[in-house]
């Protein structure tokens, strides 16, 4: 099985050379074969995975990539056609990462705020457990109106259902990230999280 850091420095190539574009700026969001994330990679090393056909387009931007000849669709999620396999680094449970995961979205009301707690979903009393699965994000109203209940006793339901994330994403990237929360990538991040 090839490494994902090998197979990718084998693909390195001279974009300006071949296109004949000066500049290429951006990331693109890398998938996997299963649609997993992979990883985030600037623009003409994406470029150069599609036009050796190692990857297909997902999601363009607006603005395609303009060369003195042609014109090319921008890429902003691409999908490798091989499966890489990938040792993906394990998600530390914290708080933080809690609710990093939950986008620090109250999963009881939808309130997105800075100041969020932790609540067990299954009240640690009643041997509720301190995992990925029962804790959420929760605004100190939700919190303090369902107590040590249920979500039945409590008459209260989650947004989603809370799962371990499979995907950490490198501090380095989370700016990238973040600028581009407007454009397609969430739908393919949706259980990712920053460590
Ligand atoms: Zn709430």
């Amino acid at each position: 099985m090839v490494r994902t850091g090998h197979f990718l420095k084998y693909l390195q190539i001279n974009l300006q050379q071949i296109l004949g574009v000066k500049m290429l700026n951006g990331r693109v969001l890398v998938l996997n074969a299963d649609y997993q994330p992979l990883n985030i990679c600037a623009l003409p090393r994406a470029v150069g995975l599609i036009y050796l056909g190692k990857a297909q387009i997902l999601e363009t931007r607006d603005r395609p990539i303009s060369t003195v000849n042609c014109t090319y669709p921008n890429p902003s999620v691409i999908r490798l056609y091989s499966y890489i396999r990938k040792p993906y680094a394990s998600v530390k449970l914290s708080r933080k990462s809690i609710l990093t995961r939950d986008n620090y979205t109250c999963q009881y009301c939808g309130k997105r705020d800075k100041y969020m707690t932790v609540d067990h979903v299954a009240p640690k009393r009643r041997g509720g457990k301190t995992d990925w699965e029962n804790l959420v994000c929760a605004c100190r109203t939700c919190n303090s109106k369902k107590g040590g209940r249920t979500l039945k006793e409590a008459g209260m339901q989650l947004l989603k259902k809370p799962i371990k994330p499979h995907f950490v994403l490198p501090n380095q990237y989370t700016q990238v990230v973040n600028s581009e929360l407007d454009t397609t990538w969430w739908k393919y991040l949706e259980y990712f999280i920053t460590n």
